[in-house]
């Protein structure tokens, strides 16, 4: 029963209890004859009801008093602390109505909080896993020599490694997203991207080759364009790594070459050790001097022979480690001067002057013959090979004691090096184009003076070169002290 029906029975109650008593009182006063006393009784009556019902009602206010400040405590705490509980009353008043729904309400909230709570985990949980994996892919990408771009299905850059700022000249703001054609200028690479984006499934990954203009130069890149799958067969960007294949395709192109000159290096001797071979059987040979003489240039061609063949052999010997290094105490300017001695020939019929300053030949260093003999003459042909006719080659052998060191110099009046090609010299097969009419040759010569001088010595190479003036070629060897 609730109070305020309570308080209706207990008002019911009072007034009918009143009634009687003033109906008692009044009749009471009659009877004994005092009717003025009598008029009295419904007042007094009244008031005693009165009275009665303002207790009654005082008395109600203040449970209800407590209840609400019981409650207001408990949620204030369940504020404070923020966890949810339940609403309990001491007494069982009035109020216990409303906090009966309101721990319903409460246990409800408190079941979704906790559920909240656990979802909330679950995706933090997700955007550390996310986080985490979008790191070590932004890691790999920007760890990539190759330059690496990556587009959103509207043709945004949001990711481009180093290597792609450097190679198309932008600096990426990850913040602010833009349009591909806003960053990159090359439009055939805009165009590549779209298409790919477009052509969505059908096609996820193409090669390209494409050609792009690095500080004034032309390079060779092979794109490859892969699409970015998101669920539902859409497409959610594309990316693009741009492979530098200029180098490849020079080395290819070099070793195409390479193939061609050395067969022709071959051929030329054989053929003419071939026709003089038959020319003498034929009887042609008809004087002894004749017969001298085309022995002489069978001799001389089977002797070229085998200097080519000698450095392609070489050269792969001494870098697979082949070669057994035999180091001695040797004098550098004696090896040079046993170069002079082949090389006058060459010199000769250029009529090249070939001139030079030696070292006293006690200066020693320590290294192996064969190996320093074959440098030298590499340096000293290629000088006299690259000078035209007339010019002239000059070679030096210096001591520096105070850096211990025997250098060897040989410098030319000849055609010199582009500065472009200079760093590229002393690769395998390399020839200068500018100069290949000059002299045939295989591009080993250098690579092979490099290797035996740096690699296998410990030395310094050096060249300096002015185009049309000439150029100079060094090495230096530690002597023995
Ligand atoms: P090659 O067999 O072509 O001579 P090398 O390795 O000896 O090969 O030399 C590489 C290239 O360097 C040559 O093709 C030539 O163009 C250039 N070169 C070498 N020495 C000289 C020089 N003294 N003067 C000008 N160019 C030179």
């Amino acid at each position: 029963m609730t109070t305020v029906r309570r308080l209706g029975i207990a008002s019911v109650l009072l007034v009918a209890f009143g009634a009687s008593i003033a109906y008692y009182a009044t009749t009471l006063a009659l009877r004994n004859g005092h009717g003025e006393s009598a008029q009295n009784v419904p007042w007094v009556a009244l008031v005693f009801i009165a009275a009665l019902a303002a207790g009654g009602v005082m008395a109600f206010w203040k449970t209800v008093q407590r209840d609400i400040n019981t409650i207001s405590s408990q949620m204030d705490t369940m504020a404070k602390t923020g966890k949810i509980g339940l609403v309990m009353l001491e007494s069982t008043g009035e109020l216990n109505q409303i906090v009966k729904p309101l721990n319903e309400f409460l246990t409800m909230i408190r079941r979704q909080t906790e559920d909240l709570r656990v979802e909330n985990r679950e995706l933090q949980i997700q955007f550390r896993v996310a986080a985490a994996e979008k790191h070590n892919t932004e890691a790999i990408i920007f760890s990539i020599s190759d330059a690496v771009i990556v587009t959103n299905r509207f043709d945004e850059l949001i990711l481009a490694n180093e290597a792609a700022e450097k190679l198309l000249g932008f600096k990426l703001t990850p913040s602010l997203r833009k349009n591909i054609d806003q960053i990159i200028s090359n439009g055939t690479l805009v165009r590549l991207i779209r298409e790919t984006r477009s052509n969505g499934r059908n096609i996820t990954r193409k090669v390209v080759e494409h050609c792009i203009d690095q500080k004034g130069s032309p390079r060779t890149f092979n794109i490859t364009l892969s699409c970015v799958a998101a669920p539902a067969d859409e497409v959610s960007g594309v990316v693009a790594v741009l492979h530098d294949v200029t180098r490849e395709k020079e080395i290819a192109r070099i070793k195409t070459d390479f193939v061609s000159n050395v067969s022709h290096e071959l051929k030329t001797p054989l053929s003419s050790i071939k026709a003089y071979i038959e020319m003498l059987l034929d009887g042609e040979a008809q004087d002894e001097k004749t017969t001298k003489e085309f022995y002489e240039i069978i001799s001389f061609e089977t002797d070229r022979l085998h200097r080519l063949i000698e450095n392609i052999l070489n050269i792969s010997r001494i870098e697979s480690g082949v070669v057994k290094v035999v180091r001695e105490p040797i004098s550098l300017t004696s090896v040079v001067k046993q170069v002079l001695d082949v090389a006058v020939i060459q010199a000769k019929s250029k009529n090249i002057r070939l001139t030079d300053s030696l070292a006293p030949v006690y200066y020693q260093i320590e290294a192996d013959r064969d190996m320093i003999y074959q440098a030298v003459l590499n340096l000293l042909s290629n000088a006299i090979k690259y000078t035209p006719e007339d010019g002239s080659v000059n070679v030096t052998v210096n001591v520096d004691e105070r850096r211990k060191v025997a250098v060897c110099e040989v410098s030319d009046t000849g055609a010199g090096i582009p500065v472009d090609d200079l760093p590229k010299i002393f690769d395998k097969f390399y020839r200068v184009r500018a100069n290949e009419k000059m002299a045939k040759g295989t591009g080993l010569g250098l690579a092979l003076v490099k290797h035996i001088v740096e690699t296998v010595h410990d030395g310094k190479l050096t060249v300096t070169s002015e185009e049309g003036k000439g150029s100079t070629f060094a090495f230096e060897l530690p002597i023995i002290v």
